[in-house]
């Protein structure tokens, strides 16, 4: 199984996503950026979402 913490990212927050493929774990990392992060988000240019999406696949780890 593959795990992603949203705190590895360096954001204060104990949102942890898993699941078997990294495709997975993206769209719920994305989805709870979404609702959660939204003003993150909302703030970043494309290029830094690239970054982040770059950041979150580095940080997926397997259990
Ligand atoms: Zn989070």
């Amino acid at each position: 199984m593959l795990k992603f913490a949203c705190k590895d990212t360096g954001v204060d927050c104990d949102f942890v996503a898993t699941g078997e493929t990294v495709e997975e774990i993206k769209e719920k990392a994305f989805a709870h950026a979404g609702v959660v992060h939204a003003e993150i988000l909302n703030s970043m240019t494309d290029e830094q979402k690239a970054d982040l999406a770059k950041t979150l696949e580095a940080n997926i780890k397997a259990v």
